[in-house]
């Protein structure tokens, strides 16, 4: 079972800390939409074609700049390609393209789960990040998606901007709550590479805050959430009443499933679920927008050739895809400890030795014991490790700290013939 992401790559105007690919060129919005319908026949002639999806994603870029028309289509034509059975299909909704026909219109296309990027409601935050929409539009795409007949939705907010104050972060958390979105992302905001805020950062025009500022307002975004009946399930997603109302694309990324990223700069995992030969491999698809759509074209005309056995596959496939890395089974485990770690449910031993074939040793063991004397890990677990939230409040760096320590692989014979580390192969 697998996941499937289709990236949209347009933006109506750069927000200042973002680094995906776009373009804000919209008059290519056309062409890319025939573009992505050829790359999804395509996709479905090799061995994605045999492969079942459980989730749909539509991310970007700003997805919500496709009109219905466009949603429609790209939806046909996964549902000719691939075999599908789908527990749910989201798209990332900006809310200056949010209006009551629009959402409707979405839900009556069989989308089921709307991400939204609010980001901040605060004036002078959205004006810093560049963001395409103001606070009135904020607000009117949050009341649009309350009277939606959408169940299920989430909004995203970002915190500890340059100049946020912790009444700024408050205020927000306490206004978006109170519309009761079904999930809530709370991101820390990153200084990216190549992005405006790098600039401004360099130029010391703007000072990123201090690690103690974040992780205050973090705390307190936190313990508004939970006062509202949020559950924090990630490290950044809170689901309102329970696991139920979880991001499912996004959680089975946390659980290792495979997933099929198509368009400019989407990225892919595949993976058999077998530990023999390096067996996973992951990579991106072209990230110019041009480069991406003249490779789609030159194939176009192989699409009454079925590419179902690994050697077509292979050669069929590296026409789209950059930076292929092979991945032996311990890359995969510390992959895994690292995704299960950041989520509630922690990660069995058990699961590391059925999955991997790899286990903890003593050292491990002892790191566990020093977080749980910390109350930073839940202590009482059999063959189980989770964190507390004061846990997940620094799992990047616990984690970062565990994983230096080599895990022990049940496999000797195996893991000394291959690299220890992911054996990259631009391709
Ligand atoms: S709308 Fe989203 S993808 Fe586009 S520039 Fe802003 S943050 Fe990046």
């Amino acid at each position: 079972m697998a996941g499937l992401y289709l990236h949209i790559p347009f933006c109506q105007q750069a927000c200042s800390y973002c680094d995906f690919y776009f373009s804000t060129r919209l008059q290519r919005v056309d062409d890319f939409v025939d573009a992505m319908e050829l790359r999804i026949h395509q996709a479905g002639r090799s061995r994605w074609g045999s492969t079942p999806f459980k989730t749909l994603y539509f991310g970007g870029g700003t997805p919500s700049l496709l009109s219905l028309k466009h949603v429609e289509r790209l939806l046909l034509a996964v549902d000719q390609a691939f075999k599908t059975d789908f527990q749910e299909i989201t798209l990332e909704l900006n809310p200056e393209n949010s209006s009551k026909e629009y959402l409707e219109g979405l839900a009556s296309l069989g989308i089921t789960r709307l991400s939204v990027g609010i980001q901040s409601l605060q004036p002078h935050i959205l004006t810093f990040m560049h963001r395409a929409h103001d606070q009135e539009g904020a607000l009117r795409c949050l009341e649009q998606l309350v009277a939606s007949p959408f169940e299920r939705w989430s909004a995203d907010l970002i915190i500890a901007n340059p100049g946020q104050t912790m009444e700024d972060v408050i205020a927000d958390v306490r206004l978006l709550a109170g519309f009761e979105p079904p999930h809530i992302s709370a991101y820390v905001l990153m200084l990216e590479e190549r992005t405006r805020l790098e600039k401004q950062v360099a130029l010391g025009r703007i000072q990123m805050p201090e690690g103690d500022i974040v992780a205050d307002q973090m705390q307190a975004a936190q313990s508004i959430l939970m006062q509202h009946g949020y559950f924090r399930y990630e490290v950044s997603s809170f689901a309102r009443g329970g696991l139920q109302n979880r991001a499912i694309h996004n959680s089975r990324y946390w659980d290792h499933q495979p997933y099929l990223g198509l368009g400019p700069s989407a990225h892919s995992l595949w993976w058999d679920g077998t530990v023999e030969n390096a067996s996973a491999t992951r990579w991106h698809e072209v990230k110019d927008l041009r480069q991406w759509m003249a490779v789609v074209h030159d194939n176009a005309a192989d699409l009454n050739v079925v590419h179902d056995n690994a050697a077509h596959h292979a050669e069929y496939e590296k026409e789209f895809q950059q930076e292929l890395e092979h991945l032996d089974a311990v890359s995969l485990a510390e992959e895994r400890i690292m995704m299960a770690l950041r989520t509630s449910e922690g990660i069995s031993f058990n699961e590391l030795a059925d999955r991997y074939h790899v286990s903890f040793v003593e050292a491990h063991h002892q790191h566990i014991q020093q977080w749980i004397a910390h109350e930073w890990a839940v202590p009482g677990l059999v063959n189980h490790v989770k964190f507390t939230d004061r846990g997940l409040d620094r799992a990047d760096a616990l984690l970062l700290d565990l994983l230096t320590i080599p895990l022990k692989s049940h496999r000797l014979d195996v893991a000394e013939s291959l690299p220890r580390e992911s054996d990259k192969i631009n391709a």
